[in-house]
């Protein structure tokens, strides 16, 4: 059956066989892990992945592309026909008995919404290897006082330890996509070594800051209500912005107001993904 390349699902389709072949080599599948692949597409990534996997299970929204995938690839794969963003993890992950290993050559549009639905599963995932934009992958790799540095690096890297693994030239898919395009790694049970006492609060507190960029730390915090007389109880530079402290300074600095925590959890603040 003739498929036509559907925009509104960010479909770009691996044309590449070396491509397809260099990622899943870095990707080491090995016999016994729970692989489940995010949009297989026509299947370029998953027939070399049957290459060593008994099974795996692959997670598929296109109507036309899920019934195709069941009757090429049979028992050996559990099609989910759903939207990644609605499946839960976890139950995935306890049908397969392990922590899930994720692929993707995934739509571009939906990275992040995608990399934060993986997030909220953990435990349930031990590792992602995932195709993204170059500009991206960039920033969550991002180093502080960089352009690129800003709340994706510091919560990817708070959850995992992403390595950038290799660029894919626009001309290895089919369609050619209009940006250039990046492998990453994402290793979750590798996470940053210092804990936050409450998550939550640190996500809160790296958005509620970074919303206002250009501002100082000071003014960033009293965006989330701390009071002046706990700001000065801080060990950090309040003079400091954002994109200056690193992962660790944002857990020490969660710590420091972990007692202020429902207050600061109630503040609403402007998001955003920078
Ligand atoms: N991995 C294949 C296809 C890449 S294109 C390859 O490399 O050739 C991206 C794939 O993700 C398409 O198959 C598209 O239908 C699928 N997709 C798009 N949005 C999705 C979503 N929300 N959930 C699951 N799959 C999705």
């Amino acid at each position: 059956m003739m498929h036509r390349a559907k925009k509104s699902l960010g479909q770009n389709f691996l044309q590449d066989p070396n491509v397809s072949q260099k990622i899943v080599k870095v990707f080491d599948p090995k016999p016994g892990d729970s692989v489940v692949e995010i949009g297989p597409g026509k299947g370029a990534l998953t027939a070399l992945l049957l290459q060593t996997l008994p099974h795996c299970t692959v997670i598929e929204l296109d109507n036309e592309l899920a019934p195709m995938l069941k009757e090429q690839f049979g028992e050996r794969i559990t099609v989910i026909h759903d939207d990644i963003l609605n499946v839960s993890l976890s139950d995935v992950r306890q049908t397969a008995g392990a922590p899930l290993r994720l692929i993707g050559n995934i739509p571009y549009n939906i990275t992040t919404p995608i990399l934060f639905h993986v997030i909220d599963a953990l435990p349930a995932v031990s590792d992602f290897l995932v195709m993204m934009q170059t500009e991206v992958a960039q920033r969550i790799v991002a180093k502080p006082r960089t352009k690129e540095y800003g709340i994706l690096s510091i919560l990817m890297q708070y959850y995992s330890t992403p390595k950038m693994q290799f660029a894919v030239s626009r001309n290895s898919f089919f369609p050619v996509p209009n940006v250039s395009s990046a492998i990453i790694h994402l290793d979750y049970t590798a996470p940053f070594p210092d804990k936050a006492a409450d998550d939550r609060l640190f996500r809160k507190i790296v958005r509620g800051t970074f919303g206002k960029r250009r501002k100082t730390l000071r003014n960033g915090l009293k965006g989330l209500d701390v009071p002046a007389v706990e700001l000065e109880r801080l060990s950090v530079d309040l003079e400091l912005r954002p994109e200056e402290l690193s992962v660790a300074d944002f857990v020490r600095l969660s710590n420091e107001l972990v007692h202020l925590a429902p207050q600061i959890l109630n503040t609403v603040t402007e998001e955003s993904d920078g």
